[in-house]
This record gives structure tokens, sequence and C-alpha cells, in this order.
């Protein structure tokens, strides 16, 4: 039996300037590693069509599925700050699109499928390691409710990739609804090509904003519709302790998903200036920098759309301004709204972002845990005796009681039970997120051939608001701080 993917491939039919036609280059030895069977379900895949040797095959790009129409795409990006007028995928390869189940489309794309004309000095691999993270990463923040790309599957190629030493090579096969970036709006206007700006404008509002096509100014809607897509997802992003790790405009995603898993991680102690990357020295992308990261990026995008705004160059700064001042009050409002909830509370008051700094002012000088103490907050609000446990989280407890007075005078002005409000804060608070030392502990596993580990986490993070007692190990607090942990971008 043959592996059917639906394809059609509108990106692809975009027009030559846009990608380059790139065939994968075939592997020793393909072998499935992992395949995520709800999501090729939810795909219109067969799961157990492709959960055979002819679906390694494909899944390693040594066989091409019938419809696939594969590409390089082109795009151009700020890194850390300095514009590179050419990236683009440069071991990434499109497949096409599919149509989900749900009627979205999706792009169905392999990384680490082999060189392109984009890949400059790189080889166009991926090692197992970097696959697995972005495929535990990935799909615990879909489970966790963030808008992200997902992984289909993982395959190992049966070739080493050379970094500082040999390592096991693979292919993730990764799902995005589309891999249009601001990069690559930035590729095209950079080199002044207005037209192939305005088609890929006209692309992405079909796709991804119909509502701006009947907008009096369909671009200027387009650009208001990014940011505050941008501006939520980061919200959300804050409200999980992620650190994106490598914000730069090639990175952040058209359609607002979280996209390109390469340094993130989470913060285990909640401190806002939390760097990870082991490329970033200057702390560009840490935690509490994301907000204002991405709306330079989004003032990025909006210098590459301006000619589109209005005729006269004065008016086109204007409406830019306009749209951009936008990004802070969506962003404040979805983040309040999120920390509000975490908190427990229902109703909003004036005083609700003072409450919530207060509370994360106390977390950062105390070095509370994020994940355990809003996890615990729960119980705190069922019932005051599980105070105990929070004061335990704070290194002086007394900053907890100071905070926790405010908050129960606070609690009491509304409504709700108290059970019903942990039910509530546990459905936002998640117990279970990908924690530093356990991901590494996975993949380390892993490279060492055993997959259990990696298995358990990956089955752990799927349920990450629920407390399972075969997963209370995830859900406790990190052995030791976990200060001076870097991640290496997933090369
Ligand atoms: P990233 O840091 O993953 O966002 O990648 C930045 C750029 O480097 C993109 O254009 C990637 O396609 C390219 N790149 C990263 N790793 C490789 C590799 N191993 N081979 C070729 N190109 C790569
Ligand atoms: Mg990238």
């Amino acid at each position: 039996m043959t592996v059917h993917f639906p394809f059609d491939n509108t990106y692809a039919r975009l027009g030559a300037v846009f990608h380059r036609r790139t065939v994968p280059t075939p592997v020793a030895a393909p072998h499935l590693v992992k395949l995520n069977r709800p999501l090729a379900e939810e795909l219109g895949l067969d799961a157990d069509v492709l959960d055979n040797p002819e679906g390694a095959e494909i899944l390693a790009g040594n066989r091409l599925p019938l419809g696939a129409e594969p590409i390089a795409a082109a795009y151009a990006g700020h890194q850390f700050g300095n514009f590179v007028p050419q990236l683009g995928d440069g071991r990434a390869i499109l497949l096409g699109e599919v149509v989900d189940r749900h009627g979205g489309r999706r792009d169905i794309q392999l990384k680490g499928a082999g060189p392109t004309a984009f890949s400059r000095s790189g080889d166009g691999r991926a090692a197992l390691g970097p696959v697995l993270r972005e495929y535990l990463v990935s799909e615990a923040m879909a489970a966790l409710g963030i808008p992200t790309t997902r992984a289909l599957a993982a395959v190992t190629t049966g070739e080493p990739v050379y970094r500082e030493t040999p390592l096991p090579g693979a292919v993730l096969t990764r799902v995005a609804s589309s891999h249009v970036r601001i990069g690559t709006f930035q590729f095209f206007a950079a080199r002044g090509d207005d037209a192939a700006v305005a088609r890929l404008a006209d692309h992405v509002i079909e796709r991804h904003y119909p509502e701006a096509a009947g907008a009096p100014n369909p671009y200027s809607a387009l650009l208001e519709g990014v940011c505050a897509r941008q501006a939520t997802l980061v919200a959300r992003w804050m409200q999980i302790g992620f650190v994106h790790g490598v914000m730069n405009t090639d990175n952040m995603s058209i359609a607002g998903e979280t996209i390109d898993y390469g340094p993130c991680a989470f913060l285990d102690a909640y401190d806002p200036t939390t760097v990870f990357s082991s490329i970033d020295r200057n702390g560009r992308y840490a935690y509490g920098n994301q907000p204002g990261i991405a709306n330079w990026n989004l003032v990025r995008l909006a210098e590459c759309l301006l000619l589109h705004l209005d005729p006269d160059e004065n008016k086109a700064i204007e409406v830019a301004q306009d749209v951009l001042a936008g990004f802070a009050n969506v962003f404040n409002t979805a983040y309040v709204d999120g920390f509000r909830a975490k908190i427990g509370l229902q109703t909003p008051h004036t005083d609700d972002a003072a409450l919530i700094g207060d509370l994360l002012g106390r977390m950062a000088e105390q070095k509370a845990d994020f994940t355990v103490t809003f996890r615990s907050l729960g119980k705190a609000a069922e019932s005051e005796q599980a105070d105990e446990t929070m004061r335990a989280l704070f290194a002086d407890p007394t900053a907890y009681d100071g905070w926790a007075a405010r908050w129960r005078a606070r609690l009491a002005t509304e409504p709700r039970e108290p059970g019903e409000r942990r039910v509530a804060m546990d459905a936002v608070n998640p117990a279970i997120i990908p924690r530093n030392h356990f991901v590494e502990e996975a993949l380390a596993a892993a490279m060492a051939g055993d997959l259990a580990p990696f298995e358990r986490l990956n089955e752990a993070l799927a349920s990450p608001f629920e407390d399972r007692a075969q997963f209370a190990d995830y859900a406790g607090l990190p052995p030791a701080p976990a200060a001076g942990y870097r991640t290496f971008c997933g090369t």
C-alpha cells in the first residue's frame, strides 16, 4: 500500500522567485524513530501505512510521495539585529501542502533533508538530539494550547552528521500552517521587488487573514492581524515561562505560530533576565525582552509593506505607526488576562496588573520556581492549608505572606467557590512542562539507543494540566538551581 498525501501546493505555484525546486538527498538507512499518529490522522494521512519501511523512506526524503513539489523557500532576516539579505531553507525542504480534517491548510516539510541552494556553508542536515528536542518541545507547546508548528515524525538516517563530534543524523517532519516568516517579506523588499511583496502579501491574506481582504486597506489590515497574533503569542510564552531564544525575523511566523525550536528552554526560577542560548551573549532574546523584540521585528515587517500602505510615503509611515501602536495594547491585555486567570481571578479590576506584578517581583527576588509556584497557587486558592507549600517556594517565606494577604482580600471580592477556582487555575497553570534537565536526560538516553525516557516524557507532556501519579517526578522542583544552563542552536 502506498501513502497518499492529499497535496495542493499553493506556495509552489506562487512563482520562481519565491523558491528553488529541490529534491531531498537520499540517506543510507531510514529508520522511523517516532510517528505522531494523532497528527497523521488529523492531516488525513494513514498512520498505519506511514508506520512501515515505505513511510520511513518518505519521511527521510528517499522517496517522494505522489503530488509532492519539493521546494526550498527563499527568505532573508535580521539575525541578532543584523540584516542578512539571503538566508532561506538551508536544510528544510517543503514537500507540499495538505488540507487537514478541519479544513486548515498545513505545510509538510522535511527538516534535515539535505543541501539546498540556500545551504551556504551548512551540510543541510540535522542531528538526532535537536530533532527529538524539537519534537518534544513543539508537541508540548501544542498540548499547552500555544500556537506552534507540529512534529509529525522523526527518522534517523543511518548517516553521521559532523558537528564538534560525529552525531547520528535525523530528519524531522515539521507541520506548519505555513512557513512564511517576516524574513520572507524582507527578502523581496530588500531587492526592491514590490510585485513579489504584493504577491506574497496577497497569498498570506488569503491563507491566514481572509478578513483583511475586505478591509479598506488590506495591507494595513494584514499588518494589524500579524501584530495581534504575534503579541498574543508572546504573551502566551510569558505565561508558561518559555524563552524562544532566537527571535530573529526569519524565525517569526507570519501566521503567529511558534517556530524554530533551536535554543529554546523553559524558566525554572522566575528571572526575567534569563537567557539560555549559548550564542545570545548580550541577552537580546532574554525572557523579559521577548515582547519588545517581537515589536521590533514587526517594525521590520511594516517597513517591507510601507510602499503598499499608502502611495504618499508620509501617510504610509503614519498608517504603519498607528497599526504598530496597537501591539502594546494587544500584548498588555493578553498578558494581564492570562496572568489574571493564573492567579485565579475571574473579573477584571484596574489593580490586577499591579497585583500580578507584585507577585512576579517577589518571585524574582526570592527565586521562586515559575511553574511550581503557579501550579501550587491553585491549591492555596482552594485552602489556606496549602500556604505552607507556597511559602517554602520563596527563599524568604514572608515575601509570599505579604502578597498572599493582598491576594486573598481580592479573591474575597469574587463569587467563585474555592473548589471551582482551583479547577479553573489548574486548567491554565501546567503541572508539567519540558523541564530542561528532563529534556536533556531523554535526549542523552535516545542518543545511546534508549528511547524509553523520550517516550515517557512525550506521553507526560501530552496532558500537561493533569496531576498523574506516574508522572509526579516531572511535576516537581528541579534538583538543583539550573543556573548557567545553556542551549545550543539546533544545527
Ligand atoms: P536557524 O538558526 O535554525 O534559524 O537557521 C538560520 C539559517 O541557517 C537558515 O537559513 C537555515 O536554513 C540555515 N541553516 C541552519 N543549519 C543549517 C545546516 N545544517 N545546513 C544548512 N543550512 C543551515
Ligand atoms: Mg530558522
